[in-house]
């Protein structure tokens, strides 16, 4: 099904139809040293422009998006083999209304923030300024490679440093896509350079030392990225894995809830770091749950073009993993109760979508990222067991409780070990860029969206001023004699009712012995 790969080449393959789409030209490893070079002349010219300034491009990139819109979410569909919906809806959309957030916020949170100045430090001012890194370098994966890139881009660029992007080679015409939106939109040369290859590509960029790095992926290739980054004491963000527990109790919208279960376990084919990955059900309801849940499966088209809810796999590779785990499961006892066991799956990438019941939590259906069409239901008998399944994972990325108890799920989210808890509905905590973003556990280090998002693209610097009319400081030497004043004056400042009269007389006499 897939050609063989030509030196220098990429080649971009519809998983959907197994057909070479392109040959994308591969950057050299050579050129790694000569594009931070191109990179940090870039970004000191960059970072010397007004946020205003570089909000122009940014709104700029916006109304080329807008324009491309349909052409993008093509490309996006045909390298990734997802449906034209998903492709405008979660990886589109996204994307453009962080713009929006960031236009709308940039100014504000990037901007000299004055800080109060204790009393001790009379006559002083205090801010924190947002200074840009310098270099980003962003790595970004398959599922969604166009959000996944393009977010952190843009954050990156907004807090004033130059990016070089390192695109999956599972989807290399979406890298491609990206390049070309930045020269569309005439970003000045070199301020976004897109290296196109493969992890050796990836790997020689992040030895490259970068001022930070920015990358989402495998919880594997997380752990070898961090490694080297500790090397070289370099920041880095970690977006990774996920096993996502749905915890629906008895009292819930069951209608609602199970249309939540069949969107959010196979949206993008089950390709989401975020998706419902493993189903708690209250067992009062746990019979009549499972059967709406086959009849939504039911009504799902597989295919491509506008009319398909469900796509192929994108990357060939993870078709075993979501193999290895069913055969697994299966053999010690798991029942199918839709889909068919993976002898019986075709050649092609366009996966059965199975719900499975009779799992146990030692399993690797439950305890690993599947990362394909995979929903495994389990039934619980109590709040405190369905809180302690959900948590035994390694990972902790999102979650979703469905009741209309709100007291009662708010008590359950809260005790979730997560990045994120969504109430009666999935995945969608993404969709607002004001709140954080990030894994617990091992699925991830750091959180971006939202102010944290860009000021964290920045050297956070303290800044206190002094007028300078004084001729010293009181804790300046010499020393001799204030001692006991300084006892006196700490003394009146921090016991509980502070005593101001003490305090303002040994703080003049502290002065009158530093003239
Ligand atoms: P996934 O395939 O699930 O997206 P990976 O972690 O394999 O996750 O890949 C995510 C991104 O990391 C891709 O762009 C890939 O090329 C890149 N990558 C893989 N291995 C390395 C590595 N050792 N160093 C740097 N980047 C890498």
């Amino acid at each position: 099904m897939h050609s063989v790969k030509q030196p220098g080449l990429l080649p971009a393959i519809s998983p959907a139809t197994g057909k070479k789409l392109a040959d994308i030209k591969e950057t050299p490893l050579h050129q790694v040293s000569e594009s931070y070079s191109r990179a940090r002349r870039a970004s000191s010219k960059w970072s010397d422009i007004s946020i205003t300034a570089r909000l122009t491009y940014l709104k700029k990139l916006k109304s080329v998006m807008v324009d491309e819109m349909d052409s993008i979410a093509r490309t996006i569909s045909d390298d990734t083999g997802k449906p034209l919906t998903e492709a405008i809806v979660a990886d589109i959309m996204p994307t453009l209304d962080s713009i929006d957030h960031i236009i709308k916020h940039s100014e504000k949170d990037l901007r000299r923030q004055k800080i109060s100045t204790p009393v001790l430090l009379f006559g002083k001012k205090s801010f924190i300024e947002y200074m840009p890194r310098g270099v980003v370098l962003v790595i970004s994966p398959w599922n969604y490679p166009f959000q996944l890139a393009m977010v952190p881009i843009i954050s990156a660029l907004a807090a004033g440093n130059s990016v070089i992007l390192k695109p999956s080679e599972v989807t290399p015409l979406v890298g491609k896509c990206i390049e070309e939106l930045f020269a569309q939109a005439e970003f000045p040369q070199n301020t976004v350079q897109v290296a196109h290859g493969g992890k050796e590509v990836g790997a020689a960029f992040t030895k490259g030392k970068p001022d930070y790095i920015f990358f989402t992926g495998s919880v594997r290739t997380g752990k070898i990225i961090q490694e080297q980054a500790a090397r070289d004491l370099i920041p880095t963000t970690l977006e990774l894995g996920g096993k996502d527990p749905m915890i629906v109790f008895a009292d819930a919208n069951l209608e609602r809830a199970a249309k939540g279960a069949v969107w959010g376990a196979f949206t993008n084919s089950g390709q989401v770091c975020m998706s419902a990955e493993r189903l708690y059900v209250e067992r009062s309801v746990y019979p009549e749950f499972l059967q709406r849940l086959k009849e939504e499966v039911g009504i799902l088209r597989q295919g491509t073009g506008e009319e398909a809810d469900i796509g192929s796999m994108t990357f060939p590779a993870q078709r075993e993993i979501v193999r290895g785990q069913l055969e697994e499961a299966i053999q010690n006892g798991a029942v199918l109760e839709t889909g068919t066991s993976p002898a019986e799956w075709g050649d092609d990438m366009f996966l059965p979508l199975t719900i499975v019941t009779n799992v146990t939590q030692d399993m690797k259906i439950i305890q690993e990222e599947t990362f394909g069409p995979l929903l495994p239901v389990v039934p619980f008998d109590s709040e405190d067991e369905a809180v302690s399944m959900a948590n035994g994972t390694v990972f902790g990325l999102n979650a979703s409780v469905w009741s209309r108890d709100m007291e009662k799920a708010r008590r359950v989210a809260s005790q979730l070990v997560s990045g994120a808890v969504v109430i009666n509905d999935v995945i969608i905590s993404v969709a607002n860029h004001g709140l954080p973003f990030g894994g617990a556990k091992e699925s991830g280090i750091g959180r971006y969206h939202g102010s944290g998002g860009l000021r964290m693209f920045c050297h956070e610097k303290a800044i206190v001023e002094d007028t300078g009319k004084n001729a010293a400081e009181i804790q300046w030497y010499p020393y001799r004699g204030k001692y006991p004043l300084f006892l006196q004056l700490f003394q009146s400042y921090f016991k509980e009712k502070r005593d101001w009269p003490k305090f303002v007389k040994s703080y003049l006499a502290l002065l009158k012995r530093s003239k």
